[in-house]
């Protein structure tokens, strides 16, 4: 009677959850399986209730990622604050015929920075860039932490100062910083202790017009992308910067879902060892 999970996802192919979620049951020996789903672009909804159906009884989660983030934050009857905040979820449960979303994205990043990288948001000047899903996923996990400051910086500077006063005004974020919002040009003679990239501008090998300066002595750059050298990542290390990318993200929001669902938190070290190794 093993329980399943699955990714969905369109395309999947590349992705590294079914191996990390695997290493995690080996670890804590749980019975699980966890497939990789490719859903069609407008058959998400139709996907999960197939895997749901063809399980008889067993689905009991599954992790969803590019391009329906924001369909399953729909399909969710029930969504934790976090999910609400993010208006997106990451995480689905299954639970007496009922879908409840999640999102584990902002905790996985704000473990991976504290307990990976030794990189306490608490106090620091963070900048964080980019205004898409991933970005919006991260402020109330990063407000939370108690920065000395959080700017969002995007290319288009309306989206980002929307989202800057969408966050200003939700109640989890009365005490300690409002966030603000930029567009690049305006961050000239501004220093950060912290920057993330949470734009997709990687993807495509575009370089971001960051103003000399940007980086702080001791600074981190965060790479949110992972699994290739950027543009951004070359730009913060030849400024100072210590440079990471988002793999220690990604394994910590698998871990976070898999907490969310077994009741149980997998070490992430070997994991993140095992992914790096491969
Ligand atoms: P979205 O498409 O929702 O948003 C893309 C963002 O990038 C927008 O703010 C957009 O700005 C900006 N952007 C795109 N191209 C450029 C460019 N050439 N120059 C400047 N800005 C640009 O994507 P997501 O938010 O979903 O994902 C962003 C990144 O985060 C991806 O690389 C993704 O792989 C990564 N990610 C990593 C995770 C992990 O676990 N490590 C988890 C989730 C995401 P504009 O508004 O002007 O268009």
């Amino acid at each position: 009677m093993t329980d399943r999970y699955a990714v969905f996802g369109n395309p999947i192919g590349h992705s590294k959850s079914p191996r990390i979620h695997a290493l995690f049951a080996a670890q804590t020996g749980q019975d699980i399986s966890y497939q990789a789903i490719l859903a069609d672009k407008h058959g998400f909804a139709a996907a999960v209730d197939t895997f749901i159906a063809a399980s008889t009884g067993l689905a009991r989660g599954a992790n969803v990622t590019v391009p329906f983030k924001e369909e399953a934050f729909r399909l969710a009857v029930q969504r934790t604050s976090r999910a609400e905040a993010a208006g997106a979820v990451n995480t689905l449960s299954f639970e007496a015929g009922r879908i409840i979303g999640d999102n584990t994205d902002g905790a996985g990043l704000v473990r991976d920075l504290k307990h990976n990288l030794g990189c306490d948001p608490a106090g620091r000047r963070i900048l964080l860039l980019g205004a898409g899903g991933a970005a919006r996923g991260v402020i109330l996990p990063l407000l939370l932490e108690g920065p000395a400051k959080l700017m969002i910086a995007n290319r288009t500077e309306e989206t980002a100062a929307r989202l800057a006063l969408e966050f200003a005004r939700l109640p989890g974020c009365a005490v300690g910083v409002k966030p603000e919002g930029a567009g690049f040009p305006q961050l000239a003679g501004c220093a950060f202790d912290l920057v993330i990239n949470a734009t997709s501008a990687g993807l495509s090998g575009a370089a971001l017009p960051l103003p000399a300066g940007t980086y702080a002595p001791r600074c981190v750059a965060y790479e949110m992308l992972y699994g290739r050298e950027t543009a951004f990542m070359t730009h913060a290390r030849a400024a100072g910067a210590r440079v990471a990318d988002g793999m220690g993200m990604l394994v910590e929001q698998a871990a976070e879902a898999f907490f969310v669902w077994r009741g149980i938190r997998p070490h992430t070290a070997p994991v993140l060892a095992a992914l790096k190794e491969k």
